[in-house]
């Protein structure tokens, strides 16, 4: 299962649909169609898909980053634009109108938050920030710029 995966793709910014329950063809199809690279642990699919699909070789998430960032090239910067539950590009929103939906310590020590479209989680450039930074750091070797 890539849930994990998908879910750190996005918090780097990339576009990804996370399908566990679908048939192999129908992966297959929306891969060519919405022109995306099919990501599996099934060595089976894999092959079927080609070019557009990469076989997941490691259970452990941060080989699985590390993987697609020696084959497909992907960028280990966070970039805190895409909500990591569902996907959808977060959106600005205005402090005052999450003042009740926010801790007042975090409401206090903020400016920018975003909403997610999809389901209206809150996000701001918190300790989890650091944390991601940190561990992208030691398991990966990335160092922020800033
Ligand atoms: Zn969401």
């Amino acid at each position: 299962m890539l849930g994990k995966l998908s879910r750190w793709l996005r918090l780097l910014g990339y576009d990804t649909t996370y399908s566990p329950r679908k048939e192999d063809n129908q992966l297959l199809y929306e891969a060519l169609t919405q022109e995306r690279i099919l990501l599996t642990r099934d060595r089976e699919l894999a092959f079927k898909g080609g070019k557009k699909a990469v076989l997941i070789e490691s259970d452990q998430i941060f080989r699985q980053i590390d993987q697609l960032k020696k084959e497909l090239n992907i960028k280990l910067e966070p970039q805190y634009n895409r909500c990591p539950v569902c996907n959808y590009p977060l959106e600005n929103i205005n402090k005052k109108e999450i003042r009740e939906l926010v801790p007042s310590y975090t409401y206090k020590t903020h400016e920018l938050f975003k909403i997610c479209p999809g389901c209206s989680r809150i996000y701001w450039e918190g300790s989890h920030k650091d944390l991601i930074n940190r561990l992208l750091n030691q398991k990966l070797g990335y160092h922020p710029e800033n």
